[in-house]
């Protein structure tokens, strides 16, 4: 197709000013604009977080998440509309949040900026603090987030073990099951850590049964999607202590609705969606958009396409 005007979608406000991205993208071959709703229908291909029906009339969508469980493939492969994905930015900003969940975890700092809220002086019992050194953790996914979690972790001293479709080895792990050993692999970690996408595969693939298996002494950390996790199954494991906490950043609704019992529970972390958010955003989406403009001027195969 041709390209003659993209729009970045006035939604990618809730990661960074879309302005940002039209000033880093300045430089292309073609005008970029901020647009609304009502210039859909002006742009080729549009830039964007959220899902509009009015896309299915573009040739080129570009998501500024990895995830792009919230878009229509069917629809979108009908209409002969390319959809690209930002997956590979995001390794070490979520590995790094995941690092800091573990390091709350072990360190007890969640507990002191709770108790600061209280202006409470607590001091936790002899053996509540730990540290990462030689404690494992099951890192299930092992893509970009996978990688980057295993990576950071294995830098603290982590033992990191990972769960993929193969048995293949790969990088920054030192163990490797695969998919059908899951509940073998996540019954020993000390923290099982979730980094796959949410397919018709993933969608509760953490029920009551996996929580059963995991240690008592366990924390469990969903960086993914809320609905790879059965949150009703996770609240009861957490109640009866059949695991110890959680630090979870994704919910099978969003925001979490106030009423949730996740927000009061002592030993876990709540994050608003936020492990992969940095300054440096709009930079990394602009690179990868870049990359693809370029190809399509070389005609040549688009990168991180998903349709
Ligand atoms: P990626 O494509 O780099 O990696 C995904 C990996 O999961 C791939 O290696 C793939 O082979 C594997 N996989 C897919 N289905 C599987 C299955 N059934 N069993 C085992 N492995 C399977 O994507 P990524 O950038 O690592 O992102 C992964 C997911 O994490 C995204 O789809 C998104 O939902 C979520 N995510 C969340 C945030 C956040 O802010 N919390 C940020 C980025 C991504």
């Amino acid at each position: 197709f041709d390209l003659e005007r993209l729009g970045v979608h006035d939604s990618v406000a809730s990661v960074f000013p879309p302005a940002e991205l039209t000033d880093f993208l300045a430089d292309l071959s073609v005008p970029v604009d901020v647009i609304g709703d009502d210039e859909i229908p002006d742009c080729d291909a549009v830039i964007t977080i959220e899902h509009r029906d009015a896309f299915l009339e573009c040739d080129w969508i570009h998501s500024i998440q990895a995830g792009v469980d919230r878009f229509p493939f069917d629809e979108f492969e009908e209409h002969d509309v390319i959809l690209t994905n930002s997956t590979g930015i995001h390794d070490r900003t979520v590995g790094e949040t995941v690092a800091g969940y573990l390091l709350s975890f072990s360190r007890r700092l969640h507990g002191y900026a709770a108790n600061q809220q209280d202006r409470r002086w607590v001091r936790p019992e002899w053996d509540e603090a730990f540290t990462l050194p030689g404690t494992t953790a099951c890192v299930v996914g092992t893509g970009t987030l996978g990688r980057g979690v295993a990576e950071t972790l294995g830098s603290l001293g982590v033992q990191v073990t990972g769960v993929r479709r193969s048995e293949e080895s790969v990088p920054g792990f030192d163990e490797i099951h695969p998919n059908e050993d899951l509940h073998t692999a996540i019954a020993d970690a000390e923290f099982v850590i979730v980094t796959v996408p949410l397919t018709d595969e993933t969608h509760h693939l953490f029920d009551a049964d996996a929580f059963e298996t995991m240690r008592e002494d366990a924390y469990f950390v969903n960086v993914a999607r809320g609905s790879v996790v059965n949150q009703p199954a996770l609240i009861d494991a957490l109640e009866s202590g059949a695991i110890r906490g959680a630090a979870l950043d994704v919910f099978e609704e969003e925001p979490l609705p106030e009423e949730s019992p996740l927000w009061e529970m002592d030993e876990v972390i709540v994050t608003p969606h936020s492990a992969a958010l940095t300054r440096d955003y709009f930079r990394d989406v602009g690179e990868l958009v870049e990359t693809n403009v370029g190809r399509l001027e070389a005609d040549e195969a688009f990168t991180n396409r998903v349709v």
